[in-house]
């Protein structure tokens, strides 16, 4: 892994991502139902169908102006896309970054494909969106809402898609600082050392410890399950502690321009990039003081696991935070980036107030079953 103190321009951009479906256990959720306005524009219909208003976070979801996958497009196999992966804050969110809707309230966005996927072959392509939003209460994340679209098939025109605006291109990019601050510098290399820890404790129980701990997690105890989570924190730990080699680069701060307000850090998985935005620094820990709380420490492991230059193939954003990640099932949960960061949390004696509990975690979720969990 490389430390990045100065900046430095040479990427190119492309993100491969999964659809999977959600296991919805008939909880309410967001209908989104996708058209095609003009070639590669699409809009997306995204309907409240519970009958309760809802708040959510949309980073990483429609209406989100960076560069993040709203869409799976698909030729045959899945066409790489270009673009981010969003770390937000759990608490504390501002109101820019939230959306109300209510019960049966329907909101649109439109977006070019073109900016952050090649479409310039032209043809046939299928369309899907899938996921979880994070749902929010005054101002912090509660709980989880799936959404879900049917599948759309487009006819493209290559060459005006490829004449199209490209938003990852590397002329769109700007700098902003060269990370020459020391004391980010020393933040930073003190929570990688960190990462290293928790990531060998959790590789360890994932091999040996606690088949109920794992379940909890992973959804099974099943030995190759655990010996590829275990694989895939090894590597992090790996990653983690090796400064001046390694598959990715970790900027310490916003060296592409994509940090919107609330968003920690971000990764550029097709590069192994990773970079942290200002909040990195200034609203984490450097470890969590309780149960599931986010920190500089897991915040960068959980975007190690996107990395697949660090255990392939990357992880994906499927759920965020506790409550999202139990509604996974255990082949979602292997590729779940928060799933490794909240068992690293759940397991670590380095969290001052020791392992998450199963009581610990039960007082303090249930809202309403199913949909408002929180740890
Ligand atoms: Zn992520």
């Amino acid at each position: 892994m490389i430390l990045i103190v100065v900046c430095y321009w040479a990427l190119i951009l492309q993100l491969h991502v999964s659809a999977i479906p959600l296991n919805l256990n008939g909880v309410p959720t967001l209908e989104v139902k996708l058209s095609q306005t003009d070639n590669t524009l699409i809009r997306a219909r995204v309907r409240n169908t519970g009958k309760e208003d809802v708040t959510f976070v949309h980073l990483n979801f429609f209406r989100d102006p960076a560069p993040v996958q709203k869409v799976d497009i698909y030729r045959g196999s899945m066409v790489p896309l270009r673009g981010i992966r969003q770390h937000f804050r759990l608490d504390g969110l501002t109101p820019e970054v939230l959306t109300t809707l209510h019960a049966g309230e329907i909101f649109e966005d439109e977006f070019d494909l073109a900016e952050t996927s090649d479409l310039g072959h032209g043809g046939l392509f299928t369309l899907r969106s899938s996921g979880s939003v994070s749902l929010v209460n005054n101002g912090a994340v509660s709980g989880y809402l799936p959404y879900f679209s049917e599948e759309l098939t487009i006819q493209v025109n290559g060459t005006r898609a490829f004449q199209g605006p490209k938003t990852m291109s590397p002329l769109n990019w700007h700098t902003k600082e060269t990370c020459t601050d020391s004391q980010r510098t020393s933040i930073l290399g003190e929570a990688l050392g960190n990462v290293v820890s928790l990531a060998n404790a959790a590789a360890n129980a994932a091999q040996s410890g606690s088949a109920d701990k794992f379940v909890e997690y992973f959804k099974t105890d099943d030995a190759k399950t655990r010996s590829i989570v275990a694989s895939r924190l090894l590597a992090v730990a790996k990653e983690a502690d090796s400064r001046d080699s390694g598959a990715t680069t970790y900027y310490c701060s916003d060296v592409l321009g994509f940090c919107e307000s609330n968003v920690l850090a971000y990764t550029l998985p097709s590069q192994n990039i990773i970079a942290n935005c200002d909040i990195w620094y200034s609203y984490l820990p450097d470890l969590a003081t309780g149960c599931h709380n986010q920190d500089r420490a897991t915040t960068a492991l959980h975007e190690f696991t996107h990395a697949p230059g660090v255990y392939s193939p990357g992880t994906q954003d499927l759920g965020y935070g506790y409550s999202a990640i139990e509604a996974l099932n255990s082949s979602q949960a292997v590729l779940n980036a928060d799933t490794y960061a909240l068992y690293a949390n759940g397991m670590s004696s380095l969290v001052p107030n020791g392992t998450c509990h199963v009581q610990e975690i039960s007082k303090n979720r249930l809202i309403e079953p199913a949909i408002y969990l929180g740890c």
